[in-house]
């Protein structure tokens, strides 16, 4: 598996709009857009870092994984995603490494991008993303 770069930072938030002015204002990045996706139940927005980007995730509904993660960690970061050629081929890596996998198989992201998440509890407590470069 090669890993190109850090794709992006997940920061949960309550509001994209109340960070907005942090993100894009104060720090001065440039926001890349935003999107609902709804199979995950969030709003995200993307603000770009150089090479990578800070992710926000706002929750659209009560069952949201965000809201759930809102709740009991509060706002602040979320996951981290690597960037990966074959997501496939990387997920059976990391399994075969003994990694447990919460998506077995790729799902699809904001931005239609193929996304799979690993088990923090494998990774060293971080929720790690890996996501296919398109
Ligand atoms: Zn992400």
């Amino acid at each position: 598996m090669k890993i190109g770069r850090l794709s992006h930072v997940g920061v949960a938030v309550e509001s994209i709009e109340a960070h907005a002015p942090l993100y894009g204002g104060t720090l001065a990045l440039e926001m890349l857009g935003t999107e609902v996706v709804p199979s995950q139940k969030v709003k995200v927005a993307f603000f770009k870092v150089g090479e990578t980007r800070v992710e926000l995730l706002e929750p659209t509904s009560p069952d949201s994984p965000i809201r759930s993660f809102l709740d009991k960690k509060g706002p602040g970061v979320h996951h981290l995603a690597y960037e990966v050629d074959d997501l496939e081929a990387a997920l059976s890596e990391v399994k075969a490494g003994g990694v447990r996998l919460i998506d077995e198989k790729p799902r699809i992201g904001a931005g239609g991008i193929r996304i799979a998440f690993l088990h923090p509890q494998s990774t060293g407590g971080v929720l790690t993303e890996l996501c296919e470069r398109h």
